[in-house]
C-alpha cells in the first residue's frame, strides 16, 4: 500500500474538505466548498496542492475552485460534466490521476445526476452519496439510481475507508435508533460517538453494520417493514429519512 495520508478539514456549516498527500507532501483536493480553510491548512502544513476533484455540481462542494485556482494557477481540476466551471470532464472517464496518485471514477448517481465517487485504495471519497450511517437525499435521480449506487460502492473491500462530505453521522443514528429501537450495533455505535466532533473518517465494514441505507438486502429488516424487495426498503427508509 502507498504511504498516502488523510487530511479532513472542517468547513462551512457541516462540510468537510478531505485532503490525500503523497510522499512528496503533494495533495489532491476533494470538494473545496470554500477556499479559505483550505489555503490557511496548506500554507500550515506545507503541503503543495496538485490538483482537486470534485463529486458533483453544488455550491458547498465546488465554491472554493475559482479561488483556490487563482491562488495555484497550475492546478489541475476535474469533476463531472455537470459541473459550470473551467474544470477537466471527467463523466467519461474510469480513472484519473493527479500526480502519482490514480483515482478510479465510480459513478454515483442518485443525490444529482452526474455525481461521481473517487475510489484509491482503500480511500473512497464519496460527496453527498454515502454518509455514515446515512444516505445523500435524492434531489436529481431515482430511487432506483441512488440504491444502485450504494449498491456499488458497498461492493468495494469492506476496509475501505469512506470520506463523505458531510458531518451528519449523530442525526442518522438518531433516525435509524427510531426505526429500529433495539438494534444493539447502532445503539453501541451512538453511545460510541456521541460526544465527538468529528466521526469521520469511517469503514464499510462499520457501515454494513450501522447504516440501515446498506442493510436493504437483510431480509428480517424487509418483514418487519413489509417491503419484499431491497429496493422498497431502501425507497421507504428514504421516504421516512426526508421527512424525520
Ligand atoms: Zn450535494
Amino acid at each position: 500500500m502507498m504511504n498516502n495520508v488523510l487530511h479532513i478539514i472542517p468547513a462551512l456549516a457541516d462540510n468537510y474538505i478531505w485532503l490525500i498527500e503523497n510522499q512528496h507532501q503533494q495533495v489532491v483536493i476533494i470538494d473545496p466548498g470554500t477556499a479559505a480553510p483550505v489555503i490557511e491548512y496548506l500554507s500550515h502544513k506545507q503541503l503543495t496542492p496538485a490538483g482537486i476533484l470534485l463529486t458533483h455540481h453544488h455550491n458547498d462542494h465546488i465554491g472554493g475552485v475559482l479561488e483556490l485556482q487563482k491562488q495555484f494557477p497550475d492546478l489541475l481540476v476535474f469533476g463531472p460534466s455537470e459541473i459550470d466551471l473551467p474544470i477537466t470532464n471527467i463523466s467519461s472517464q474510469s480513472t484519473v490521476t493527479i500526480s502519482d496518485m490514480t483515482f478510479q471514477i465510480i459513478p454515483t448517481p442518485g443525490h444529482t445526476l452526474g455525481h461521481v465517487s473517487y475510489y484509491m485504495q482503500p480511500y473512497l471519497f464519496c460527496g453527498d452519496t454515502l454518509f455514515s450511517a446515512g444516505c445523500g437525499r435524492i434531489f436529481e435521480g431515482t430511487y432506483r439510481q441512488m440504491f444502485n449506487s450504494l449498491v456499488q460502492l458497498s461492493l468495494l473491500p469492506n476496509d475501505t475507508i469512506i470520506c463523505p462530505a458531510h458531518e451528519y453521522t449523530l442525526s442518522n443514528l438518531k433516525f435509524a435508533h427510531h426505526l429500529v429501537p433495539h438494534d444493539q450495533d447502532i445503539i453501541n455505535y451512538y453511545q460510541q460517538i456521541e460526544n465527538q466532533v468529528i466521526t469521520l473518517p469511517t469503514t464499510l465494514a462499520r457501515e454494513k453494520k450501522i447504516n440501515l441505507f446498506l442493510r436493504c438486502d437483510n431480509l428480517e429488516l424487509q418483514q418487519q417493514f413489509d417491503c419484499d424487495t431491497p429496493l422498497k426498503l431502501f425507497q421507504f427508509f428514504r421516504i421516512q429519512k426526508d421527512s424525520f
